[in-house]
């Protein structure tokens, strides 16, 4: 953490937006000690720990074989090992390549539309890619029921009984490279309010759902600053997407106005980029089969500076009230 902020303007610039009032007009190197002693002081909560061993438990074992991408306990090959490595031409849509590649600010207007206030849509994942990405989780989730292979969980998942974590299958390096090098460039643009300039963990998975699961969810905000969302297909009725406003911490269960309710069908290929904390529920897919990836991708730094800040009315409706009435 100590050097989070070494030769990181971006990280300076997120931090400074969550300074205590009392520092606002602070010098430079005022607020750069202060940051400096918050990152230093922090020690990671039992559960990131605990993720940090998992992922150092991985990378030890996974260096000791030639491919990166065997499954834990090298006890099931993968069906398409071509996931396991980042290959963008292979992975995404040529339009959203060309956006990553061009200017952010103009580019990405070109492809990336508004669906809601602050949710962005785009079409992402090529067919082919979403149709291995199932095959390989549908493979992975039956061979760990056959073989009573314990498999993570995360609360998302109950809402379908069939899902994988997917860095379980050994995927954390692509998706890292995913996060990194495609959603940040993204999330640096349209969510630097919440840390989308400095996203620096995630947790990923995909959900299947059948028609006749009587699935979907109650609203809910996410555990990530920045959730990615793709539907990887394929046909199905139902599981459309309903946002319901963004809210702090101290705001979920506030009311929420008529302009903030959307409805958003979801496509298959094509992504959903929403703030974690903006209010959301699936319908329930109704017939069919239907599949989606998701990534909470979080920042540590966005996570610390959350501690000394109570006032989020730059994107919370609910504080953007209460400071109007007041
Ligand atoms: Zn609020």
């Amino acid at each position: 953490f100590s050097d989070a902020l070494d030769g990181r303007p971006e990280v300076f610039e997120v931090m400074e937006q969550h300074l205590p009032l009392a520092l606002y007009n602070a010098p430079r190197d005022v607020k750069l000690s202060f940051m400096r002693r918050i990152l230093a002081r922090d020690t990671p909560p039992p559960r990131a720990l605990r993720e940090i061993e998992i992922t150092m438990h991985r990378q030890k074992r996974l260096s000791s074989y030639e491919i990166p991408s065997i499954y834990p306990l090298n006890i099931l090959q993968p069906l398409y090992p071509q996931l396991y490595r980042m290959n963008p031409s292979g992975f995404f849509m040529p339009s959203f390549l060309r956006a990553i590649r061009g200017d952010p600010l103009e580019s990405f207007r070109d492809v990336m539309r508004p669906v809601a206030p602050v949710v962005v849509a785009f079409p992402m994942l090529r067919p082919g890619f979403c149709d291995m990405l199932v095959a390989e989780v549908q493979n992975f989730y039956m061979w760990a029921c056959t073989t009573k292979q314990k498999i993570l969980r995360t609360n998302a998942l109950n809402t379908s009984p069939y899902g994988v974590v997917l860095s379980d299958m050994g995927m954390q390096g692509v998706l890292d490279d995913l996060m990194k090098q495609f959603v940040s460039p993204i999330s640096t643009v349209f969510f630097s309010e919440v840390g989308g300039g400095s996203l620096d963990s995630h947790v990923s998975f995909v959900n299947l759902y059948h028609g006749d699961d009587n699935n979907g969810t109650d609203w809910h905000v996410d555990d990530s600053e920045v959730t990615l969302s793709v539907c990887l297909g394929k046909e199905f009725t139902g599981g459309e997407m309903y946002f319901n406003g963004r809210r702090c911490e101290n705001h979920t269960t506030s009311m929420e106005k008529d302009e903030e309710k959307v409805i958003h069908p979801q496509v298959p290929g094509e992504a959903l980029l929403h703030h974690g904390r903006h209010r959301h529920s699936v319908f329930p897919t109704f017939s069919g089969f239907r599949a989606d990836m998701t990534m909470w991708c979080r920042s540590s730094v966005f996570r610390e500076l959350r501690k000394y800040k109570t006032d989020f009315s730059n994107w919370c409706g609910e504080c953007k009230n209460l400071g109007v009435q007041m």
